[in-house]
């Protein structure tokens, strides 16, 4: 079965974009066979609609092509397939891009001469980017460039507003040229990096130094360029670095919120950008918004409804980090309530985020929710006096048992009752990090599964609070 399913997906993926296939078909199998018909499993419910309305013909034509007593393909959703590999085809495996080489383990690649390849982020990659028609080109490009560095594309120029995957695309790319390169140079900066640098290299007076470890690097990558404005000291050093980088055919790669022309730089830094490559993303239709929500939920190991995909990505039209706000939020739900999110769960996030003004329109309709909302003072202060410590210690630094678990049953019960942000509740609990408090959020839950004294002092705290 395998290797008739190998063979159909063998025609199909000529026929699909890549993101596309490698995000609906990944994890997929023929199930069985009865007759002409030809079951096909697909780990997620969420993908049935998609196949039904968008591949199940291709599919069926591609199945025919090898074997035309196949006459109809049918879905069934089969979750198990995510966790067995073996009974399922690894796309990345069987159908590789340029024959890629896997990413260094390390995001940090020494070189012998000081210099070091540095790319933020190793799980922003061009296959995981989604393809629509708002950022085709600037994929495309950045494909180009990964293919050939300092080559047609030089410099590459991708502009758009914020949250549209500038930054993704450019790591991507880095990563992409990486993958290839193992040994290239590859430098990631964000303006705001390389005006500090470009400070500090004055301040210390190694501007010197500064300059040869710019000039040895085989691609920069400068992320947000419209910073540089009214920063003449760091244009001037970044014109120099561009032409010697540009003259050796290194590759630049620079982003930046609008085109070139309405920077507010420099004429020759501007000029020197409209010599390469320019390319915009902008916000992405519906079907790509779905695509990317699709892609993301399922890195976030989140199974959710087609329709409240769908609900999300008609109402989140400003930008991706917006959507991806959203399914982060539907994440939390799910993991502290064991929710699974509903369409009004997430119209309720999203009036909650306030993202989305016509949202007021179609939330009627919605419920507002049963509970009391306690404030986060209320919160504090039961705790407080359910286990007698004060307010100030629980939000002090003491890591003393008899306070540290009382802070985090605060923070547990801010996050599940009143949906606060782990960066909101951060900044109440003395601006400690969010990721603190993910931590402690998490332990609670964990001890909650596990410990039935606290699970009775937590239901008792939430009946005070009046919560349940
Ligand atoms: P920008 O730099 O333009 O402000 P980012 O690159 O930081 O935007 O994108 C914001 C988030 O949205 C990132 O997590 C990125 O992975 C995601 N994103 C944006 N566009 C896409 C896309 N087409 N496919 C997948 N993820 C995307
Ligand atoms: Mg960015």
């Amino acid at each position: 079965m395998c290797d008739l399913w190998l063979a159909i997906l063998r025609k199909m993926e000529p026929k699909v974009q890549r993101s596309q296939f490698l995000t609906w078909f990944r994890d997929t199998a023929i199930l069985g066979r009865d007759e002409g018909k030809l079951v096909v499993g697909l780990p997620l419910p969420m993908c049935l609609q998609w196949h039904m309305e968008h591949y199940r013909t291709p599919t069926l034509e591609c199945a025919q092509e090898i074997d035309d007593s196949i006459t109809q393909i049918v879905y069934q959703v089969d979750v198990s397939l995510k966790d067995t590999p073996e009974r399922t085809i690894n796309l990345l495996d069987h159908f590789p891009e340029n024959k890629k080489r896997k990413l260094p383990g390390r995001q940090e690649v020494k070189m012998a001469e000081g210099i070091v390849s540095k790319i933020i982020n190793p799980n922003y990659t061009l296959e995981n980017f989604v393809v629509g028609g708002s950022n085709r080109l600037a994929h495309a490009a950045c494909q180009a460039v990964a293919a050939q560095p300092g080559g047609k594309y030089n410099p590459l120029f991708i502009y758009g507003g914020v949250g549209l995957g500038k930054t993704h695309l450019l790591q991507a790319t880095g990563n992409s040229i990486l993958r290839q390169i193992p040994k290239a140079a590859i430098v990631y900066t964000t303006t705001e990096d390389f005006t500090n640098q470009v400070i500090e290299a004055i301040r210390s007076q190694k501007m010197e130094r500064f300059r040869q470890r710019y000039r040895r690097v085989d691609a920069l990558i400068i992320d947000d360029v419209q910073f540089l404005a009214n920063k003449e000291r760091t244009q001037e050093e970044f014109f120099h670095t561009f032409n010697a980088l540009y003259e050796e055919r290194k590759q630049v790669i620079i982003s930046a919120d609008r085109p070139p022309q309405e920077l507010q730089l420099e004429d020759r830094l501007i000029s020197r950008f409209e010599r390469g490559m320019i390319a915009d993303v902008s916000v992405p239709d519906y079907e790509t918004r779905l695509a990317i929500l699709v892609e993301k939920a399922r890195e976030y190991e989140l199974f959710l409804d087609m329709q409240v995909l769908q609900f999300i990505a008609e109402h989140t039209t400003r930008n991706v980090r917006e959507l991806e706000g959203i399914l982060m939020q539907a994440v939390a739900l799910y993991e502290l309530e064991q929710r699974m999110p509903t369409i009004r769960s997430i119209a309720e996030i999203m009036c909650k985020l306030n993202k989305d003004p016509h949202l007021e329109e179609t939330q009627v309709g919605f419920e507002s929710p049963p509970k009391r909302a306690p404030q986060m003072q209320e919160v504090l202060e039961e705790v407080s006096r359910y286990y007698s410590v004060s307010v100030a210690d629980m939000l002090g630094a003491s890591r003393i048992r008899e306070i540290l678990v009382p802070r985090q049953i605060a923070m547990f019960l801010g996050k599940k009752h009143l949906r606060l942000s782990y960066v909101r509740l951060g900044e109440i609990f003395s601006n400690r990090d969010h990721t603190t408090v993910m931590n402690a959020v998490s332990k609670i839950e964990d001890k909650l599964q596990n410990d039935p004294q606290l699970l009775r002092e937590m239901r008792s705290l939430e009946r005070e609070l009046g919560v349940v």
